[in-house]
């Protein structure tokens, strides 16, 4: 007889960041938000009426992907949404990476999409970054089984060019390429006017970062017709009702706001140039990050001690203990009163190493 673990499917999990519970701390590690939603949330959330949750919410999520096509004018036919966009990714993984022929994403990138493919048994190669950690166009221009990384890049907030991203779509028209734009509203070009020319091209986009709603979990792709039914099918194999009714009506509200929304981009790239620029100052080397958070190094103390120095004293980053990487710090951007805090502590304990 075998054993009960001998059922279990053996996978190593991704690791988000940490939710400390304590309030009085500095976040600064799972690039949220500092600033809150739009205020037509919270004049959405006193219209929703709790009688109404004993049905089940629209799994089309009509509301809000009318919303989202027509702010990025498209149809709703262009658009799937999702809770989050690990969601719609997981969705995406389920869907398109079946060819058996390994799909290529860089070496250094956002984890999960390792995760998605070991639990799904898709082959994949990890494309190395160049020496200054940036992804170089012509290793993508090869037989594979698709094509996925963010753009900005994570975590190096480093972003690629439109010219580069138009070569790897044209080049790969019998798979599919997916751009994860998480971060794209805080730099870079996005690829959307790529979608009209390249049927195998999907961008993704998440409320989590520059909508501040990351607690909401919404998340959507975008690309053409063909693709988004294929989502679909996945997701109505899988799960039909994902996106709650509160979601739904809160994510289509937000998405009418403009102004608040780019003053708030606004403000983080202001606080993310200052940042930088005094963290050079202290002797950091940074990558260009067009996103919003920074990634950091130092010669003189290790990026494990500067995480661990800052948990001390309740500023939380993010440090990945990986290959190439492992002497980095991944700062989110925060107000300019948590960069002024954290500026301080580093101050003091570069300070200590002397
Ligand atoms: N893509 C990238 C590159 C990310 O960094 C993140 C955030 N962890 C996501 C996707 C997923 O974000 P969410 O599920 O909150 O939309």
């Amino acid at each position: 007889m075998g054993s009960l673990s001998d059922n279990f499917r053996s996978i190593k999990p991704y690791v988000p960041g940490e939710q400390p519970r304590d309030t009085e701390r500095i976040k600064l590690n799972t690039n949220e938000n500092p600033y809150p939603p739009t205020p037509m949330t919270a004049r959405e959330l006193g219209r929703l009426d709790p009688s109404a949750f004993n049905l089940y919410p629209d799994p089309e999520a009509s509301e809000l992907t009318e919303a989202i096509a027509a702010y990025h004018g498209l149809q709703p036919e262009n658009v799937f949404a999702g809770v989050g966009s690990d969601d719609v990714l997981a969705n995406c993984f389920m869907a398109f990476f079946n060819s058996g022929r390994p799909i290529l994403f860089p070496d250094i990138t956002y984890a999960f999409y390792e995760v998605w493919a070991d639990l799904f048994k898709i082959k994949y190669e990890k494309v190395p970054l160049d020496g200054e950690l940036r992804i170089v166009k012509d290793d993508y221009l090869r037989e594979n089984g698709g094509i996925i990384f963010p753009n900005p890049n994570a975590p190096t907030g480093i972003c690629m060019g439109l010219d580069d991203i138009r070569a790897i779509a044209e080049y790969n028209s019998d798979v599919v390429v997916i751009v994860d734009e998480a971060y794209i509203d805080f730099g870079g070009e996005t690829a959307l006017e790529l979608l009209k020319e390249y049927g195998n091209l999907i961008i993704t986009r998440t409320f989590s970062k520059s909508r501040s709603m990351a607690g909401m979990r919404i998340g959507y792709a975008l690309a053409g017709e063909e693709l988004i039914l294929q989502l679909k099918k996945i997701k109505n194999s899988y799960n039909s009702y994902t996106m709650s009714s509160a979601a739904i009506k809160l994510g289509a509200a937000a998405m009418a706001d403009e102004e608040y929304f780019r003053s708030t981009i606004e403000k983080i790239k202001r606080t993310r140039e200052s940042a930088a620029q005094r963290l050079r100052e202290l002797g950091f080397h940074l990558t260009n990050s067009e996103s919003n958070f920074l990634f950091a190094s130092h010669k003189k103390i290790s990026a494990k001690k500067i995480f661990e120095e800052l948990k001390k004293r309740r500023i939380y980053v993010r440090y990945f203990d990986k290959p190439r990487i492992d002497n980095y710090i991944r700062i989110t951007v925060g107000t300019d009163a948590e960069m002024d805090a954290l500026i301080d502590a580093l101050t003091r304990i570069l300070e200590d190493e002397k």
